[in-house]
């Protein structure tokens, strides 16, 4: 069957369309400019948000780069939504125009295979639809994110949002905050447990508040000596530059857990030799390059290494509702979107105290 034939038998390309605006990127060495693209009118379990506020992950950087190899252009980034639901499909039960809703890296899934089932849809086994650059599994054409107007997506992938908290520092919870939260809760840390946030950055400072509201003892590991003060304020107890050789060595065997935020490529082995025995370190940083782990700091010490991405939908509204309940929001650097291009700048000279946001009504 030829291409076109396929595009005919497929009744995925009917749904009628709506104008939207953005900031998209239109090449890997293109900066970010405006662009105006069209959205799906909203289907029968479809909500279409109005957006107020979208963080700035690194991913977006690293999506806008390419440095993947996985990135489709024109890209509008963005996974870390809030808005208010201005229509709904005829179908939709969960949301109604004027609510505060949230969307974070997921717009949809299989929902059949046993991740799906297992409220585990970020490892989903039939292709999870990521919220920008992936293929659409309902239309042809792939997703658009945050970094525009407004959205339209399936209701099981939306959450809901306190109206109790600043909304600008509720955005980044979409990402920062589950991505955090859901290795920390998956490794029961809690009192009693010496843990290591590694990078403080938007993830580093939200696995910061989450590992201290847990219970746990927080050191942070930085590059950066004058982030020391600020992940004290944020909650650590003990601050580590990894560049001081005496501060490393009073470190050495000394953590139950650490959670490596780190985007750039950097030397496993060296953070790994400050794990106790049988202690782990999970990955949620994505450096472009794989890195060489040698068996030995693994196997002699009994350490694991372990990796872990964003959360599913139902832990992310358990996030969501832990910080409403407990106060925690990220801490943000609101920017007009005219200014991404330079918050990009900054974020890649770890920059960035500690989450840009852009407010969407600059657009
Ligand atoms: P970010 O705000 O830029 O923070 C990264 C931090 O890493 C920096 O602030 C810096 O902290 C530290 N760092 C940077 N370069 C370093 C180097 N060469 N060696 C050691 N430390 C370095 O980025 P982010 O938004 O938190 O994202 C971090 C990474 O997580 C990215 O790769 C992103 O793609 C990935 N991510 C993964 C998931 C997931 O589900 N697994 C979700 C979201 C993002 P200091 O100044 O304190 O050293
Ligand atoms: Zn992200
Ligand atoms: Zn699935």
């Amino acid at each position: 069957m030829s291409h076109t034939e396929e595009l005919v038998a497929e009744p995925l390309a009917t749904q009628s369309k709506q104008p939207a605006r953005s900031y998209a990127a239109k090449e890997a060495s293109g900066a970010l400019g405006p662009w105006n693209f069209e959205r799906r009118i909203p289907g029968p379990h479809d909500v279409q948000v109005d957006i107020l506020f979208c963080g700035v992950c690194h991913t977006d950087l690293h999506f806008v780069r390419n440095d993947w190899g996985m990135s489709m252009y024109p890209l509008v980034p963005g996974h870390e939504i809030v808005g208010r639901v201005t229509a709904i499909g005829d179908h939709v039960t969960k949301f109604k125009e004027g609510d505060l809703v949230g969307i974070g890296c997921l717009v949809d899934t299989c929902r059949e295979c046993d991740n799906c089932k297992q409220d585990l849809e970020q490892y989903c086994m039939g292709g999870a639809t990521y919220t920008y650059s992936a293929p659409e599994k309902k239309e042809i054409g792939f997703t658009y994110g945050g970094y525009s107007n407004k959205i339209v997506c399936d209701e099981n992938f939306i959450l809901n949002v306190s109206d109790k908290l600043p909304l600008e520092k509720v955005a980044p919870l979409l990402c920062a905050g589950i991505t955090t939260y859901s290795p920390l809760k998956n490794w029961k840390i809690g009192a009693g447990h010496k843990v290591a946030i590694l990078g403080l950055g938007g993830l580093g400072h939200m696995g910061v508040k989450f590992a201290a509201a847990f219970g746990a003892e927080v050191t942070v590991l930085s590059t950066t000596a004058s982030k020391e003060a600020d992940a004290k304020r944020l909650g650590a107890h003990k601050f580590v530059l990894t560049s001081n050789e005496e501060q490393v060595k009073a470190v050495q065997n000394s953590f139950d857990f650490i959670l490596d935020t780190v985007s750039a490529e950097h030397d496993y082995n060296f953070y790994l030799s400050m794990l106790k025995t049988k202690g782990a370190m999970v990955c949620v940083g994505l450096p472009n390059q794989p890195a060489v782990v040698p068996a030995f700091t693994l196997v002699f010490q009994g350490r694991n290494l372990a990796g872990s991405l964003i959360g599913g939908i139902a832990e992310t509204q358990e996030m969501l509702d832990y910080c409403a309940a407990n106060n925690i929001t990220s801490d943000v650097e609101v920017i007009d979107i005219k200014d991404i291009n330079k918050a990009y700048v900054r974020m890649e000279k770890s920059d960035v105290k500690y989450r840009f946001v852009i407010d969407m009504a600059t657009l």
